[in-house]
């Protein structure tokens, strides 16, 4: 009897982050998000200050690893850089009490959130969903995942574009911290080993241009850098 082909065409590449000091790579299942974590950030996109924070959602293979530059893509005129401290999550549940969320962390990256701000704020205005806006092909840069045990990163945020400084916060203004992100996604979604969830970005949002050098780091957890091409 002829054996049936297991695929109809190759299956596509599992997306990997590297991991700093391991032969092996993180592979990526999926990427969260969380919208609107910084207060002075709620501000400058016009939001209200009782508003709690959200998640939206990336494709995996949105990731762009450490060493590659992210093209400008198409259909919009106001591509915006926002740094994020990352969570690499190494362990599942659902329904995950906070005093247990940091059980799940494997570790954390840099990560730049990368906004089609123009289409972002078309869709708010007509209530439609943020696909197209934020979850777009090379919309999700990264570092290398630094292994992580204990108590959160808690020190400098900052972005500068062309050696000029636009971001320059703390991560310990985020309004929902690493173990209440993780324990409100997991009521949403079962968590599992592979997901990454971007924590959302303080204030000092801006716009990039072909031929921007990019970079960012998080205190403690790492840098990255990347071009728009
Ligand atoms: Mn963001």
């Amino acid at each position: 009897m002829r054996r049936m082909a297991e695929y109809v065409f190759a299956p596509p590449p599992v997306t990997v982050a590297p991991v700093e000091g391991q032969a092996g790579g993180f592979p990526v299942r999926r990427i969260l998000c969380v919208g609107r974590n910084y207060a002075a950030h709620r501000r400058e996109m016009g939001g209200d200050d009782r508003d709690p924070p959200f998640f939206f959602a990336k494709p995996a293979d949105a990731l762009v690893p450490p060493g590659r530059d992210a093209e400008y893509p198409p259909r919009t005129a106001n591509l915006h850089h926002e740094i994020e401290l990352v969570i690499a999550i190494g362990g599942a549940g659902a329904d995950v009490p906070v005093g247990n969320a940091l059980a799940l962390v494997y570790g954390y990256a840099v990560g730049v959130d990368l906004t089609r701000r123009d289409l972002q704020n078309a869709a708010k205005d007509k209530g439609h969903p943020w696909d197209a806006s934020k979850g777009f092909d090379q919309s999700a840069p990264i570092s290398a995942i630094r292994a992580w045990k204990g108590a959160p990163p808690q020190g400098r945020i900052a972005l500068s574009v062309n050696g000029a400084v636009r971001q320059d916060a703390t991560v310990a203004d985020m309004i929902w911290n690493v173990p209440e992100i993780v324990a409100e996604a997991s009521k949403l979604w079962a968590l599992a080993p592979g997901d990454l969830i971007y924590t959302g970005t303080p204030e000092g949002v801006g716009p990039l241009v072909r031929g921007d050098l990019v970079e960012g780091e998080v205190e403690g957890v790492g840098k990255l850098s990347f071009r728009i091409v």
